[in-house]
């Protein structure tokens, strides 16, 4: 159960912690809602900052948002964007000064990953790689019953293992990791072990072409169902 004053910014009506003001103005709090956490939750707020004091979390910190501003130009026409999130991971790499680039991908998205491969090394970047089903070991291993085997039950079905994945990025001595249309939940142990800094070129969706954000895109028309409260 949610409680009041817990963070709902989703559902804000005012974000009051974007005004449109002048930078020697100071942003007020007064149209907050109130669950807004610059309300509720000042202490974790103020930790938060704290470690930006951190001279190697302020740095990368600075050089995210430096390639954030460097996604938009100004045209006569005004402010637009410029830049495909692989343009990014490659300005990005190169402004942290990463060589070796560590790839985490799903074996339905091998071509992806030879694309992005070739696309990093052409940028001079190197590049190892890991496919999800390292390790060849069948789904029976976590448990899967024969009958929950995409293959069919009599097929022999290589378990996804993100474990494996991160564990040999991890050994590889890369400066950078990147995730590669993992499916939901592998992505979350991929996470989870991963000790590199690492980044989401691609989710999987099945259905959408990695491309979640589609069935937002159609709910007032094609996903209209999934606006609709269950039960009603
Ligand atoms: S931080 Fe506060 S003002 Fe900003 S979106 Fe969240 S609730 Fe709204």
């Amino acid at each position: 159960m949610i409680k009041p004053n817990e963070p709902n910014c989703a559902k804000c009506p005012t974000q009051a912690c974007e005004p449109l003001i002048k930078a020697n103005e100071k942003p007020s709090l007064d149209k907050a809602p109130n669950f807004c956490p610059m309300k509720n939750y000042e202490g974790v707020l103020i930790t938060a900052l704290n470690e930006y004091v951190n001279p190697e979390v302020k740095e990368f910190a600075r050089r995210a948002s430096l390639q954030e501003f460097e996604c938009y130009e100004n045209t006569p026409s005004g402010l637009r964007t410029k830049n495909p999130r692989i343009l990014e991971l490659i300005e990005f790499s190169q402004k942290c000064g990463y060589k070796k680039i560590g790839l985490a991908f799903c074996g339905g998205l091998r071509d992806e990953a030879q694309k992005l491969t070739e696309i990093l090394e052409n940028n001079g970047l190197e590049v190892i790689s890991v496919c999800c089903k390292v390790g060849a070991t069948p789904k029976e291993k976590i448990g899967l019953k024969p009958e929950e085997k995409i293959a069919g039950a009599e097929n022999w079905e290589t378990m996804c293992n993100p474990i494996a994945q991160a564990e040999l990025i991890n050994t590889a001595g890369v400066d950078f990791a990147v995730m590669l249309g993992l499916c939901l939940g592998h992505d979350t142990l991929f996470i989870k072990y991963c000790q590199v800094p690492m980044t989401v070129i691609a989710v999987k969706d099945r259905v959408t072409g990695h491309n979640p954000l589609a069935v937002l895109y159609t709910s007032n028309s094609y996903y209209r169902r999934l606006m609709t409260k269950k039960g009603e």
